[in-house]
């Protein structure tokens, strides 16, 4: 049994005093593998008062210093992938590779912090004939939010654009992933950063995360997970004008336009729609296909998917592990049979576990086509690996379905013609577009418009989202 009791403060693992405990659940199985303890308000409490007394030397650090910070999270990180990896596969039921990818990530967003810190210019000359000077200072504590489908990535980026921007944290991971939470804080523990500049409270957001949003001491918060929530924390931050950053739901578009070579399209159109088991906030999973390519799109996509194998996330042929919770396997039901309803039709998958998975949060790859935008399942975030494919009659109406969306967060083009994608790219209503890939760019900046967000996260733009600019105008 593994057991989370513990929350880290000013640099040292100390009882969590929440009353509240949780099980931990293997998904595949439906085991329970462990127990969580829930930090409280007061351990919130304590671990803001802990950065905000970290601030003011950690906020005047050089540049030097911070970078071999980073390098040493991102050495830290890799020594702890094995622990890493199991506990996303055990805890979330993340397939091998995935998880196994997940730990690399986690290193590998310090690694990229570090490049973008060591060549950033935190003073220049600005205004009329450069009498001021741009002075970009740290924002001051800020509070970072994960959500469960990301813990472990959220949680590393957000540090590591915190960390090189010279601001105190305090984390806070999603109670529905206190184990792989506890993980990663000992691997950051491991990089011996000062005291009280990173700090760990895993617990529900109604208390835990509502302290954090609200607490004077916190200058900003970098939130991660669904728009319901980040519109709560965004209203509350207001009273004290705390900087928000918010990377929220998506309901991502996939154009296949006319001319795109379906072997190569198709598998890419397919590993955007079901990334990370479906559970992914920039899943593309509204396929828009040129009516005259549907029949081929659509044997190719149940051929594909039909084949696709379900189960045991430590197989590495496994393409779809569980859904994390008994909670996402019933929501997901509730999609695919409102979809039915609606009169989409049914290409593979629907209802009810696949073969020979009696037990654990498994559910069948769906596909519907003859989908259209006005449908439930076209509008909103499912969260699971359910793809809709929607016949387009021109690439105009392709656009107009693409941004008939509350949502804006990442958009996928795939076409043989690179100048036509772009042009067609630069039409799409979302922080991201990619064109003929599906693996993001790490040091570009990333973030949601409408809907899913505001700000941006990565590379010289997720650093300035942990700065504050100062203006001084010489007489
Ligand atoms: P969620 O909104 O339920 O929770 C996210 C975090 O907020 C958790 O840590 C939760 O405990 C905390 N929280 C909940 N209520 C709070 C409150 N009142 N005050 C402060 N904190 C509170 O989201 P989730 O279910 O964990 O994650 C799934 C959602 O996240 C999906 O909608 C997905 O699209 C989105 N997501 C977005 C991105 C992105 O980059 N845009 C990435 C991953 C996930």
């Amino acid at each position: 049994m593994i057991h989370v009791d513990q929350t880290y403060i000013d640099g040292r693992f100390l009882p969590a005093t929440g009353e509240e405990e949780v099980d931990i659940v293997n998904p595949a199985d439906e085991t329970v593998i462990g127990r969580a303890r829930m930090a409280s308000r007061e351990d919130a409490r304590r671990a803001i008062e802990a950065a905000v007394r970290a601030q003011p030397d950690f906020g005047r650090t050089a540049v030097a210093d911070r970078v071999a910070m980073l390098e040493r999270l991102q050495v830290a990180m890799l020594a702890n992938a094995d622990a890493l990896r199991e506990s996303s596969i055990l805890e979330y039921g993340g397939p091998v590779a995935r998880s196994q990818w997940v730990a690399s990530y986690a290193s590998q967003c310090f690694g990229d912090a570090a490049r973008t810190l060591s060549s950033y210019v935190f003073e220049r000359p600005v205004g009329v004939d450069g009498v001021s000077i741009l002075q970009m200072r740290p924002v001051g504590v800020s509070g970072l939010f994960a959500p469960w489908n990301a813990a472990a990535g959220t949680i590393a980026s957000k540090l590591a654009a915190a960390i090189a921007a010279g601001c105190a944290t305090v984390i806070k991971p999603s109670e529905l992933s206190p184990w792989q939470a506890l993980v990663i804080t000992r691997a950051i523990h491991d990089a011996a950063l000062p005291p009280g500049v990173v700090n760990v409270v895993t617990g529900r957001g109604a208390d835990v995360g509502a302290e954090i949003g609200t607490h004077p001491g916190v200058a900003k918060l970098s939130f991660t997970g669904s728009t319901p929530t980040g519109q709560l924390i965004a209203r509350a931050a207001v009273e004290s004008m705390k900087r928000v950053s918010l990377a929220l739901t998506g309901k991502s578009a996939s154009l296949l336009l006319d001319d795109a070579d379906l072997r190569v399209a198709v598998p890419l159109a397919l590993g955007a729609a079901f990334m990370n088991s479906g559970q992914a906030c920039v899943a593309g999973t509204r396929l828009l296909v040129p009516r005259a390519r549907l029949a081929e799109v659509v044997e190719q996509v149940r051929t594909a998917v039909a084949t696709m194998r379900v189960g045991d996330p430590r197989d590495p042929a496994t393409a779809i592990g569980p859904m994390v919770s008994r909670t996402q396997f019933e929501r997901i039901q509730r999609y695919i049979r409102r979809g039915q309803e609606q009169g989409a039709t049914l290409v593979v998958g629907g209802e009810g576990r696949p073969e020979g998975l009696a037990r654990g949060w498994f559910v069948r790859p769906t596909v519907f086509t003859d989908v259209r935008n006005d449908m439930d399942i076209a509008r909103e975030e499912i969260f699971g690996p359910v793809l809709s494919i929607l016949p387009v009659d021109s690439e105009e109406q392709a656009i107009a379905i693409a941004n008939d969306s509350p949502y804006g967060l990442q958009g996928y083009v795939f076409s043989a013609d690179e100048a036509r994608a772009r042009r067609v790219a630069g039409r799409i209503e979302t922080g991201t577009v990619l064109v003929n890939r599906v693996a993001p760019d790490l040091l570009a900046p990333f973030g949601g418009v409408k809907l899913s967000g505001q700000g941006r996260e990565f590379g010289v733009m997720g650093l300035e989202a942990f700065l504050e600019p100062r203006t001084i105008t010489i007489g």
